[in-house]
């Protein structure tokens, strides 16, 4: 059975276009399960965004969604989605990927992109190595090729040795910044009013289109994406999560070659660099 939400308390930071993410702080719901102070996983070319430019530059904003796929609720939120002209970052589960495999195509197809958000939904710190691994690896099987190398772990539940594991598969931790907990508070204007407090350039917007009814949530989405375009914001897919479309310039958009054969075990590709996984202080 699929836990019907992910809950993290949202920190006050985040992501510049190559950063993924930053979380300076995250509190697990439910257990007070006190996760990590000072998480950021940097992408490549991180840097401090420049606040005397910030008017000239337009603001970004990530919208991501966690749980799916959802064959209840994806079809609404994907055509709020289309009807505005938006992508996203879906974060998926790779047992509801297994059951429902064309989900991935049909995300892509439309420019979403696609992360990793373990096989079961399990919480990693609980889990031996060898589970971590298999969580990430299993699901990334299914992902593969349009999926990104990017995870984000479940109840942002992490420690050094999931970080580890997630290096280790040469993907990157993307964690989030503005939570309006859509999961606990399906309530849209609840969610509304909390993104449009809470939301700053370059922030990672947590929401879900697994776990239950969101109607809510994708109510929410058709209210926030006028008022943040209002605001000067632009809409972005995480970059670590991004696979580019192939032919996009002629219209006949065509998905990259599949990889030549599946990685049986689990044997890193690329040594992590100090900024390709997260920083525990
Ligand atoms: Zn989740």
């Amino acid at each position: 059975m699929l836990p019907a939400y992910c809950a993290c308390a949202y920190g006050p930071r985040v992501a510049d276009d190559e950063v993924v993410a930053c979380e300076t702080g995250g509190v697990r719901k439910g257990t007070g399960l006190l996760i990590v102070a000072g998480l950021c996983a940097l992408g490549i070319g991180a840097a401090a965004p420049a606040s005397g430019a910030r008017e000239q530059k337009p603001k970004i904003v990530y919208l991501t969604f966690d749980d799916g796929p959802n064959g209840a609720n994806d079809p609404r939120l994907l055509r709020v989605l289309r009807g505005q002209r938006v992508q996203a970052t879906f974060f998926l589960l790779g047992q509801s990927v297994a059951a429902d495999p064309g989900s991935v195509q049909r995300l892509y197809m439309r420019g979403h992109a696609i992360g990793n958000h373990s096989y079961t939904h399990a919480d990693m710190t609980h889990l031996s190595a060898d589970g971590m691994a298999h969580e990430i690896a299993a699901t990334q099987r299914l992902l593969s090729p349009l999926g990104g190398k990017c995870f984000r772990p479940p109840y942002g539940a992490v420690n050094g040795t999931v970080s580890g594991a997630v290096a280790a598969q040469g993907m990157k931790m993307v964690m989030w910044s503005v939570d309006p907990e859509d999961w606990a508070h399906q309530d849209t204007g609840y969610i509304v009013n909390h993104v449009l407090t809470h939301v700053r350039d370059r922030s990672v917007v947590l929401m879900h289109d697994g776990g239950g009814n969101r109607a809510a949530t994708v109510s929410a989405v058709k209210a926030l994406i006028p008022q943040l375009r209002a605001r000067g914001y632009e809409f972005r897919t995480v970059p670590s999560c991004r696979v580019p479309l192939r032919g996009k310039a002629t219209g006949l958009a065509q998905p990259p070659a599949p990889a030549p054969t599946p990685t049986p075990t689990v044997t890193p590709t690329t040594s992590a660099s100090p900024s390709s996984g997260v920083v525990t202080p």
